[in-house]
């Protein structure tokens, strides 16, 4: 087993967190969430009426989110446009924000939530649901709770929080295992989980309490990007 991670960071620290909210102008609503060298950004464009009209549903609105992982955000040249990755990564990134919403609300509408990754170095669906959901709540959308979300999982034999590329390229001890999850603090559910890799029931009930514990960490850095938009307003 190894007894220290590449970069020096503790098995249940996290990378270095900061949010950011409000930073594309003309969207409904937009932030920024970076963890160590991942940087995600979020646009929210609607509720708006959805077109074409054989899409509306006439019960409740629609979630379409959209992940894109720039050309220049990896050291390689990423191949534009969208991929089989992107793909799933969009729908997984909807179905984690979905149980805060209700889409009841918006009618033959549309909310769209444009995920743009400048900056990649492992944990980006993570980071995108980070920044999405921050964004449709400064897009004035109602929601149950925040969601909150960051990798977990097992590098050198040991169980750790959030993996970068160095450790998700490390193939040492059977290789790593990533988990990344989705979390909604407030009512103790998780809306995503996927798992790549092996790990004991032990060891993975271990990672969920680690990853919850980063969660709730990251849901305080949300809460204060927000209040500090609604502190600059009232100035
Ligand atoms: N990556 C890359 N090129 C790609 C896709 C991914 O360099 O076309 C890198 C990038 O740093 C990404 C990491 O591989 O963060 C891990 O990708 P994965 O599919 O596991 O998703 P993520 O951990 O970013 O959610």
């Amino acid at each position: 087993m190894i007894d220290k991670r590449p970069d020096g960071r503790k098995f249940e620290e996290m990378r270095k967190i900061e949010g950011k909210v409000g930073i594309v102008k003309r969207a409904d609503g937009s932030a920024m969430f970076k963890i160590g060298d991942t940087v995600a950004i979020a646009a929210v464009h609607g509720p708006r009426v959805l077109h074409p009209r054989f899409l509306q549903d006439p019960q409740k609105g629609v979630l379409r989110c959209n992940y894109d992982m720039a050309t220049f955000s990896v050291s390689d040249r990423k191949k534009p446009g969208p991929s089989r990755r992107s793909t799933e990564i969009s729908l997984v990134t909807e179905k984690s924000l979905l149980p805060v919403l209700d889409l009841s609300m918006y009618p033959s509408s549309v909310i769209d939530v444009f995920i743009e990754i400048t900056q990649a170095n492992a944990g980006t669906r993570c980071a995108g649901i980070v920044a999405a959901s921050m964004a449709l709540a400064h897009a004035g959308i109602p929601m149950k709770d925040l969601v909150s979300a960051i990798s977990v999982g097992k590098v050198g034999g040991r169980v750790v929080v959030d993996l970068d590329k160095e450790e998700e390229d490390l193939e040492s001890f059977g290789g790593p295992t990533d988990i990344p999850i989705a979390y909604t603090p407030k009512n103790g559910e998780f809306t995503l989980l996927q798992l790549d890799g092996n790990i004991t029931k032990e060891e993975f009930i271990e990672a969920l309490k680690l990853g919850r514990e980063s969660c709730k960490q990251i849901q305080k850095e949300q809460e204060r990007a927000l209040k500090e938009v609604y502190k600059e307003k009232g100035k």
